[in-house]
């Protein structure tokens, strides 16, 4: 799929999701068939909102003269894969910012068609109707708004706090730690959600697991290249 010039992908992970649903319904019994199948349409369209946070990030970063190689698509989560990131860590803070900030947007924008249809802000305790999606979606944005600024890397949140490290350290450095703390939180999260026996949940702690050593890998070899290149400029220089 192709959206303003970018291609867009399913993540492997998605695929997990049938899997999840198989096993949910080896635990908890086939009483979940309207759970089941709301939650797979509300997982259609909180994708399309993942889209749109994604597509904050990537409108912003052609702002900065940086262009995008992809976007990829995955449960609850989306990475857009930016190509000529500036080094300006204030640039790449805006760039982080801009996906939350459509999140915000989008739940605003849902909370005033909901109080100009006469509707309830208040989340709603159960998902029993599809009536429900609008107020559901708009609270799900307000909190993926609030998770994404989490410090933790590879979230919006982790970005922010490596453009903050980085102007006191090495952009690798900076990396490193926002990794790792990113890395930690996917850790917990999934040993949280085996406790809870959330099984739709897993996709998103391995997820994130293997998405923070995917930055930290892409940040290292572009250095590795950097230097590469910088040493090749010298040896011409000596030529
Ligand atoms: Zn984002």
């Amino acid at each position: 799929m192709r959206i303003a010039g970018i291609d867009v992908y399913l993540h492997w992970t998605f695929w997990l999701v049938p899997v999840c649903v198989v096993c949910n319904f080896l635990v908890f019994g086939d009483q979940v068939w309207f759970v089941t199948g709301a939650s797979l349409f509300l997982l259609l369209n909180l994708s399309i909102c993942v889209l749109l946070h994604e597509l904050g990030h990537a409108l912003v970063a052609r702002r900065f003269g940086a262009t995008t190689k992809d976007i990829i698509i995955a449960p609850f989560g989306g990475l857009a894969r930016l190509a000529g990131m500036p080094k300006n860590p204030g640039q790449e803070f805006l760039i982080s910012f801009a996906g939350p900030a459509v999140n915000l947007g989008i739940a605003l924008l849902l909370s005033v068609g909901i109080f100009f249809a006469g509707g309830s802000l208040i989340p709603p305790s159960v998902f029993e109707s599809l009536n429900q999606l609008p107020l559901i979606l708009l609270w799900i944005n307000l909190v993926l708004f609030l998770l994404n600024l989490i410090p933790a890397f590879p979230m919006d949140g982790g970005r922010m706090l490596r453009s903050v490290l980085a102007r006191r350290m090495s952009y690798l450095q900076a990396t490193v730690i926002a990794g790792r703390v990113g890395q930690f939180s996917a850790l917990f999260f999934l040993f949280y959600v085996a406790l809870e026996r959330q099984f739709l949940l897993m996709p998103v702690g391995i997820f994130l697991f293997f998405s923070a050593q995917f930055e930290l890998n892409r940040v290292r070899s572009s250095e590795v290249k950097e230097l590469e290149r910088d040493s090749s400029g010298a040896d011409s220089v000596e030529r």
